[in-house]
This record gives C-alpha cells, sequence and structure tokens, in this order.
C-alpha cells in the first residue's frame, strides 16, 4: 500500500509504498476513511534537530476515522465493516489516568507513541491500532467527514470544558486562531454555553469570515484594535476565558493583555512562543494552562454533539497523492477548515 511518511529531518514527507500491517492478538487493522492533516503535523515536519524523540519513518495522521478491516485474535467489540474513530493518544492503559481514559496524561507516556506521532498513522490505506480501546462507533457518521472529530474537536472541547464554570450569561470566551481547531472551538463553545459571547480572532479575513459562519459573534482581525475591542466588549474586564490557538508570543502577549481576575487562559496552539508570568500578569488569580488532546469520554462527547449536527467540520478532501499539497496549503493558510487525506477515495 501507499503510506505519505516523515523519512528525514526538515525534509518534507513523502510518498512510499510499504507492506499492509497485520494485526497481531487484540490489534485491529482499520481501512481509512480519512486521515486529517493537523497543524502540529507541521510543527513535526519543521522543527530544529534535536527537538524530537521520534525514530523515523513514520506514516504520518494521527487524526483518524475509517472502518474496521480486520480483528487480530482476541479483540472483540467490533465488527468488520463498521464505521470507527481512532482515539490518538495511546497510552498504556493501566496507570491511574488512563484507567480512567484520560490516556493524553498517561503517566507512563514513554510506553507507547500515539500512532502518526511516532509510529505509523492513518495516511495509508491501512492502520494498525493495537487495542479495540482506542475505537469509537461513529454510527451514521461518514470517516471521511468525521476525522477531525478525534483531535480538531477533541482538543477543542478538553479546552473549553474545563472553563464552562466561567462561562455563564454575561460571559466573554475570546478563540485567537480560528482554523481547524478555533472553529471548532467556536462550535463546541456555542453548544455547551449558549450564553456566552464567542470572539473570534485571526490574521486572516478569510479565516473570520468563516468563525462567523461557525457561530462567532463578533470577529476581529488580530493586533492592538482587537485587544481594545475585547476591552469595551468585556467593559474593561477582560475575557473570562481566552483560547490561545497559535501560541506564538503575540498571541500569547494578547491573550495576557485581555486575561481577566479569576478568569483562565488556555494555550493550546504549539506555537513556540513565551508567556512571562508574574504577580501583576496575566490578571489576579487568572490560571494559565497548557491542555493536551482529551480522553476516551470526552470523544464520545464530542461524537454524540456531532451526531446532534451542534458541530461539523469543514472539510477539503485530498487524495494521498496530493497529501504533500493539503501541507504546503496548510503552512500557507489556504486551508479554510481542515484538511482530510481521504486514501481508499
Ligand atoms: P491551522 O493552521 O488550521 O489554524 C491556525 C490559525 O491561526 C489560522 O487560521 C491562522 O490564520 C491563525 N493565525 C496564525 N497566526 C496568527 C496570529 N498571530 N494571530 C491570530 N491568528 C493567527 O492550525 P490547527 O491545526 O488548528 O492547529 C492550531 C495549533 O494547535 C497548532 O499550533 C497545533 O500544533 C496546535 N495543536 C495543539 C493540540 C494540543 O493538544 N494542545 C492539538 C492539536 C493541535
Ligand atoms: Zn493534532
Ligand atoms: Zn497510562
Amino acid at each position: 500500500m501507499k503510506a505519505f511518511q516523515f523519512v528525514e529531518l526538515q525534509k518534507p514527507a513523502e510518498l512510499r509504498e510499504v507492506k499492509v500491517p497485520e494485526p497481531g492478538p487484540g490489534q485491529v487493522l482499520i481501512k481509512i476513511g480519512g486521515a486529517g492533516a493537523c497543524h502540529s503535523d507541521l510543527h513535526i515536519l519543521e522543527a530544529p534537530t534535536g527537538a524530537l524523540s521520534f525514530s523515523l519513518p513514520f506514516t504520518l495522521g494521527h487524526e483518524n476515522a475509517g472502518w474496521v478491516e480486520e480483528l487480530g485474535s482476541g479483540a472483540t467489540g467490533f465488527a468488520v465493516g463498521d464505521a470507527v474513530l481512532v482515539y490518538g493518544p495511546w497510552g498504556c492503559g493501566s496507570c491511574s489516568n488512563c484507567r480512567v481514559g484520560m490516556e493524553n496524561y498517561c503517566e507512563n507516556p514513554g510506553q507507547s507513541k500515539p500512532g502518526g506521532l511516532g509510529r505509523d498513522g492513518g495516511m495509508a490505506n491501512y492502520m494498525l491500532v493495537p487495542s479495540t480501546r482506542f475505537l469509537l462507533p461513529l454510527g451514521t457518521l461518514d470517516p471521511r467527514e468525521a476525522a477531525p472529530l478525534t483531535d480538531a474537536a477533541l482538543t477543542s472541547y478538553h479546552a473549553v470544558k474545563r472553563s464552562i464554570q466561567l462561562l455563564g450569561p454575561g460571559s466573554t470566551a475570546v478563540v485567537i486562531g480560528a482554523g481547524g481547531l478555533g472553529q471548532m472551538a467556536i462550535q463546541v463553545l456555542k453548544a455547551l454555553s449558549a450564553a456566552a459571547t464567542v470572539v473570534a480572532v485571526d490574521t486572516s479575513p478569510a479565516k473570520l469570515e468563516t468563525a462567523k459562519l461557525m457561530g462567532a459573534d463578533e470577529t476581529l482581525l488580530s493586533g492592538a484594535d482587537a485587544v481594545q475591542r475585547v476591552k469595551e466588549i468585556t467593559r474593561g474586564q477582560g475575557a473570562n476565558v481566552v483560547l490561545d490557538m497559535v501560541g506564538v508570543t503575540p498571541t500569547l502577549e494578547m491573550a495576557v493583555q485581555i486575561s481577566r481576575v479569576l478568569g483562565h487562559v488556555t494555550i493550546v496552539g504549539i506555537g513556540g512562543g513565551a508567556l512571562p508570568v508574574n504577580f501583576h500578569s496575566p490578571a489576579k488569580e487568572c490560571s494559565v494552562a497548557s491542555p493536551y488532546w482529551g480522553s476516551i469520554p470526552e470523544l464520545m462527547e464530542v461524537i454524540s454533539l456531532a451526531q446532534a449536527g451542534k458541530i461539523k467540520m469543514l472539510v477539503e478532501q485530498f487524495p494521498l497523492e496530493r497529501a504533500s499539497e493539503a501541507y504546503h496549503l496548510l503552512h500557507d493558510g489556504m486551508i479554510q477548515g481542515r484538511a482530510v487525506i481521504v486514501p481508499n477515495g
């Protein structure tokens, strides 16, 4: 089969011929419907030498959905042909965080790398998943459309959910970066707290148009005027919740400038910026957190939201042969929602 692989540091990924894996005991072979192209892949492909602990090559694609193709011996709970979403952060399964479904915070992270982030992921015709505990039934959702639920949506959902108690009537949430994750965050905010005012900030007018379609109450081009406008909307108090889906120094600076007493600044973007923190900044008792992905129970809730039609990703499909082009477009800010590679058509 063909696989789009990360082969050499700081080199573009390549389409290569590899063997279809065979599922061992407890494992499952998935026929890939869709594999989303996440901006994290670009950070990885562009990372400086020494910054990564991955052994190469491996197949990209950590945001996957498809159909069960073959069950290894002892793998139960699913039948061949079932449409499934693949939960991405694969933990050890036995530590206390894994036992409650938070494999994103496995206490033995060295034991298992996620597919697409250190071992073979979904940008290929088939992908091996180590256990059925990482599969969630999609029901009537189409894997070619649903793949972004498992990262863009789950990560945003987890980031919003930790702050939900701050998002009552009269509250304001600001989403900085209205790309794949940001557009999902806007929809999740609206679905979980209809009472909150949601403001989207981006450098791209086109992304802000999309943000409006996704439910943002107000959209702002990033810069000093955006800071001023958030202050106006919040009567000088700042936003209850700021979700930074970019994470470069200018967006972190903005997040701090619009932070509110007892608020939350949540850094989701892995842009490599830094935020000075001291007694005076961010605002008093504002907490700063850096959530990573989400839990299996949260992914079940995300699927429910999608099945109810409350969240939907703007998906642009690319065949495997055009995966490289999809990443170039993502790099240039030309993907409006999420690029999803559809290796099996
Ligand atoms: P994306 O490229 O789809 O979206 C990024 C958006 O940010 C674009 O709309 C772009 O125009 C906008 N942007 C860029 N610079 C900006 C600036 N200075 N001010 C305002 N907006 C700006 O990327 P994505 O796939 O949505 O990923 C977003 C970030 O989240 C990436 O850094 C990615 O690595 C990270 N990520 C983190 C996790 C996690 O678990 N924490 C999970 C997935 C992705
Ligand atoms: Zn990702
Ligand atoms: Zn664990």
